[in-house]
């Protein structure tokens, strides 16, 4: 047979899915496995999304406009307008998921070679989109020990004459860090000194805690020339299977080009668009207390860590991950070895190895992620499994 695509069998395998295997052939064994591993948020999705599904009731389903139906549009115009975050209809392309926002983004920004500069660790399906639009990952390595933060210099050292854009996740996915005003003020600064441009994708917008005001590059008039958003109802609506997205901004020659991608792909699901308008008439309501319930979470989860000998890892500032260092060489190994050997009353956890959340080789081969997207009560036991299984493994070395 004629050898298939070299640039696709080089892109990397899901890193929060590798372990599935392991994973299916636990529970095939009887046990109970805990799966902090994935984002997927298990709170019940508003009813508004349901209402108004069973309200369309169109003799056909047909194609819809490219750029997204007239409702959503207006409906996600409102929804940026009442935080102060002025994007028209004419700024606005729904697509399938945040993830065809990303790619889609990629498409129009660069061409082979280009570099985008993106703090690790950083969401590992981006490297999929990279790897497809043969564009490099720069990376700025941030650290557990401080939060995930980052300093003008560790960026501005990256920016070189390939450098197209900044790609910012905000809060940060897997590290559950939200920026600073300052570390917005840097980006946007650099961005304008250097004339490149801000992608920031921030579909965990609202998931903060403490008291933590909200940001979003959306704040800054003086970068909308610039900027491009992603955004989903995903996470925000713990819709992940609605399938809808968003890509926004206001440069235009940027905008014709993602209008024409739209237009190649035809539409977004009719049906899902409109389970969507439903979703954002629910206004800030289910928004405040999916926040409520992740700080909860949050905190029992951060807790139950501390009593971990050995492990270190930061109090998350928003979204529903965070990253811990383990006293093992190999997570990979001892999360396999959770999974195959070990079980506490027949219960045992599944996490994200964190090594493919970095472009670093090398770095987080000690480190875990946790998605804390079960029940408190279940995240306790989760994490003191976790805990047993630790000591466990060490005693065994
Ligand atoms: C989940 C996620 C997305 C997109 O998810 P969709 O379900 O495709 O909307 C994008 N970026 C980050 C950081 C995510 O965690």
């Amino acid at each position: 047979m004629k050898e298939l695509s070299k640039q696709m069998a080089n892109m990397q395998v899901s890193s929060v899915r590798k372990l599935t295997q392991h994973a299916l052939a636990a529970e095939a064994a009887g046990k109970h496995v805990y799966r902090l591993n994935i984002g997927q948020p298990d709170l019940s999705v508003p009813q508004e999304y349901y209402d108004h599904i069973r309200a369309f009731d169109e003799r056909t389903v047909e194609y819809m406009p490219s750029n997204g139906i007239p409702e959503l549009l207006e409906a996600v115009s409102r929804y940026y307008r009442e935080m102060d975050i002025d994007m028209g209809h004419e700024n606005i392309a729904i697509t399938t998921g945040g993830t065809e926002a990303v790619l889609f983004t990629l498409l129009a920004l660069v061409d082979p070679g280009d570099e985008v500069i993106v703090m690790e660790p950083y969401y590992s399906n981006y490297n999929t989109y990279f790897t497809l639009t043969g564009v490099t990952p720069v990376a700025v390595t941030t650290y557990a020990e401080n939060g995930f933060h980052f300093t003008k210099e560790q960026v501005e050292a990256k920016i070189t004459d390939k450098t197209k854009a900044f790609w910012i996740t905000n809060p940060g996915n897997p590290t559950g860090s939200v920026m600073t005003e300052e570390e917005i003020r840097i980006i946007a600064d650099l961005a304008i000194e250097h004339d490149l441009y801000i992608v920031s994708d921030e579909v965990y917008r609202e998931i903060v805690f403490d008291g933590r005001k909200m940001t979003s590059f959306g704040f800054l008039p003086e970068v909308y020339d610039r900027l491009i958003i992603i955004d989903s109802v995903s996470k925000r609506f713990s819709a992940c299977g609605a399938r809808i997205g968003v890509v926004m901004s206001k440069n235009e020659a940027f905008f014709a080009i993602v209008s024409k991608l739209c237009q190649g792909r035809l539409a977004v699901s009719t049906i899902e668009q409109h389970g969507a308008v439903g979703l954002y008439s629910t206004g800030t309501r289910v928004i405040h207390s999916i926040r409520e319930e992740f700080e909860r979470r949050r905190d029992v989860v951060f807790e139950s860590l501390t009593k971990i000998p050995g492990l270190i890892c930061k109090k998350p500032e928003g979204a529903f991950y965070m990253i811990c260092k383990l006293p093992v060489e190999d997570a990979t190994d001892f999360l396999i070895w959770m999974l195959k050997d070990f079980e506490d009353n027949g219960e045992t956890v599944m996490a994200a190895p964190a090594d493919g959340f970095y472009a670093t080789e090398g770095l987080g081969k000690n480190e875990i992620r946790l998605a804390y997207v079960l029940e408190p009560e279940k995240l306790k036991r989760a994490i003191e499994i976790l805990g047993k299984g630790l000591a466990a493994y060490q005693a065994r070395k």
